[in-house]
């Protein structure tokens, strides 16, 4: 990965492409590109939907190479959600294929004069763009359909869909699997939006006569791989849980910990629980057949392989097996607990180009003002078609739970930076909290899964329902994520790394071998440490300051059933996060 691309969409008589090397940007990858890049090229004050924005997408320093699980892609720009910077990771296959195609990056900026929408496909032979106005508000699935029989099957392709087409902040980017089903997605922070007002509706990746990346060290590198696969396998969550139910096991532990946030944040614990469960959902799965639930990857070289495939009633494809994310946010958030009515919805989700999670907190939000009556699927599944059709409520909503809460007067809207937290309660699972509050990125469990140690106890054990020890395990956490995120590895992998050492050790060796020079865990520890500095410091020229790491107030006030628990982290440590 020796190359940057550029495409200049504002540029007079149409876009410009130029290929340039990494200068200033070489050594990094993934989430550590993607800030750089923004930080350093993107006016802080800037209008996320300007010309001056910059949309950055970057594979991971491993991707394109035989380490197991390195295939997670980065994607960057300032965020019309937030209004800070982002990066939103996704898996599915553009990340390798980029790594072999050679490109450490693809930046879109500038901002064409007309509506005319663009298609970029890169190969072997280098990158060309040209208007495809025939792709105009396809949804994510026609359109990959489209481009598979332009560009045979065994492309990878980036797109987005209506929302982002409509530049909607809860729009996301979507990457094709290895079934070249548009089911992977860069949801948080409005991404797709960004690619929308850059008028670029897809990127076709074919890396047919490209070879795999190669180590320095490649005697070095094998052994490591070998040891990290064994160590990932062995763990009982990488090894047999994830594979077995998906993420969707988290549900039954969630809610039994008290931590499952229900009809709109109100209490923590969903009576229908059980029948959303990963458990359920893998019976279901497997009694309609198929590929089933179990042992699916989202892109070529994971060895978890969290993921499945989703069948209707008729043992059609409906969708990819819902995340844990997914099945609460329009499950239990809405109070609906019916897993063919999550599924339909999350088909939505990917085809119109949304995040699952800010639309299942918006409908959440949307219920609560009385748009809807919580439980009510036929009714969600309308509002995300309003959606996805552009009506002016679809509008209010595809802008997220923020904005839905402020057009509808609603008072509890679980946001930071704008952005809806995830499928964690922040009063009783305070580590995660902390991290929703002070990241960066906006209320972002994956940012620091502090739920790793509260709930699960791996890395440790934190009491969640107790503010002592939170501060320091989101900010270790932060730390190593922005890490992992730069390397373009699965961040399931903290599982094994956390309580392994000779795993974490073997991840260090992948990375030292492919290099050619040592990686330490120093080195881990101070290249999270640079790229949550950089990304801290564009908010604060955006104008964020320590009131914005903070949650809304009714979590410290309002006592969350059934612990009877407020969150309790003072303002005065929240803003010692970052002292390191
Ligand atoms: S573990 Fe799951 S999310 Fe991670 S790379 Fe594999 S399939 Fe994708």
């Amino acid at each position: 990965m020796d190359k940057i691309l550029r495409i200049d969409m504002g540029a007079a008589g149409g876009p410009v492409l130029k290929t340039e090397a990494l200068g200033d940007y070489a050594g990094l990858g993934g989430r550590a590109m993607t800030s750089t890049i923004v930080a350093k090229e993107v006016p802080p004050s800037c209008h996320p939907l300007s010309s001056a924005n910059k949309l950055v997408i970057a594979p991971g320093l491993l991707s394109g190479s035989a380490a197991a699980m390195s295939g997670r892609i980065s994607v960057g720009c300032k965020s019309p959600l937030t209004g800070g910077i982002k990066e939103a990771n996704s898996g599915g296959q553009a990340s390798q294929v980029l790594g072999r195609l050679g490109y450490a990056a693809i930046v879109l900026e500038g901002k064409p004069a007309d509506d005319t929408l663009y298609k970029v496909v890169i190969n072997k032979d280098g990158a060309t763009i040209a208007a495809d106005n025939g792709l105009k508000m396809l949804g994510n699935y026609d359109t990959v359909a489209k481009l598979a029989e332009a560009y045979g099957e065994k492309v990878a392709t980036i797109s987005i869909g209506q929302a982002g087409e409509m530049k909607m902040s809860s729009a996301s980017i979507a990457f094709s699997d290895m079934e070249q089903r548009p089911t992977r997605h860069a949801g948080r922070g409005g991404v797709g939006a960004v690619m929308g007002s850059k008028g670029v509706k897809a990127i076709v990746l074919d890396d047919a006569g490209m070879k795999m990346r190669q180590p320095a060290d490649p005697e070095k590198f094998k052994a490591a791989n070998k040891e990290w696969v064994a160590g990932l396998r062995k763990n009982p969550t990488t090894g047999e849980g994830l594979p077995a139910f998906g993420t969707n096991v988290l549900t039954n532990v969630i809610n039994e910990a008290g931590g499952y946030p229900t009809n709109n944040f109100s209490t923590g614990q969903f009576e229908g629980a059980s029948k959303l469960s990963g458990e359920a959902q893998a019976e279901l799965e497997n009694k309609r057949g198929g590929e089933g639930s179990a042992t699916h990857g989202c892109h070529r070289g994971c060895v978890i392989r969290c993921s499945g495939t989703y069948y209707d009633k008729d043992g059609n494809f409906l969708t990819k097996q819902p995340e844990y994310e997914t099945v609460w946010a329009h499950g239990g958030n809405c109070g609906i607990d019916d897993l063919d009515t999550v599924a339909m919805l999350d088909r939505l989700d990917d085809d119109f180009g949304l995040d699952t999670i800010e639309m299942g907190a918006t409908i959440g939000v949307a219920m609560e003002a009385g748009l809807a009556e919580f439980g009510d699927g036929e009714a969600a599944i309308r509002l995300v078609k309003e959606v996805g059709e552009g009506t002016p409520l679809g509008r209010i909503l595809g802008n997220g739970a923020a904005v839905t809460g402020k057009v509808f007067g609603v008072e509890h809207v679980p946001v930071v930076k704008n952005q809806a937290m995830p499928a964690y309660d922040p009063r009783a699972v305070q580590g995660v909290a902390v991290t929703y509050a002070t990241s960066p990125m906006g209320a972002d469990h994956t940012a620091g899964y502090g739920v790793a140690t509260n709930i699960l106890n791996v890395g440790g054990s934190v009491d969640p329902l107790k503010p002592e020890g939170q501060v320091e395990l989101s900010r270790n956490l932060q730390i190593a994520t922005a890490a992992i995120d730069a390397a373009g590895l699965c961040l399931f992998i903290a599982f094994a790394i956390l309580d392994q050492p000779e795993t974490f050790q073997a991840m260090l060796d992948i990375i030292s071998a492919f290099n050619g020079k040592e990686f330490t865990a120093d080195d881990v520890s101070d290249l999270g440490k640079q790229i949550l500095t950089v990304e801290r410091d564009f908010n604060a020229k955006a104008g964020f300051t320590s009131a914005q790491d903070r949650l809304p107030d009714y979590f410290k006030t309002d006592a969350l059933a059934p612990h009877n628990v407020t969150f309790a982290v003072t303002d005065e440590e929240l803003d010692t996060v970052f002292n390191w």
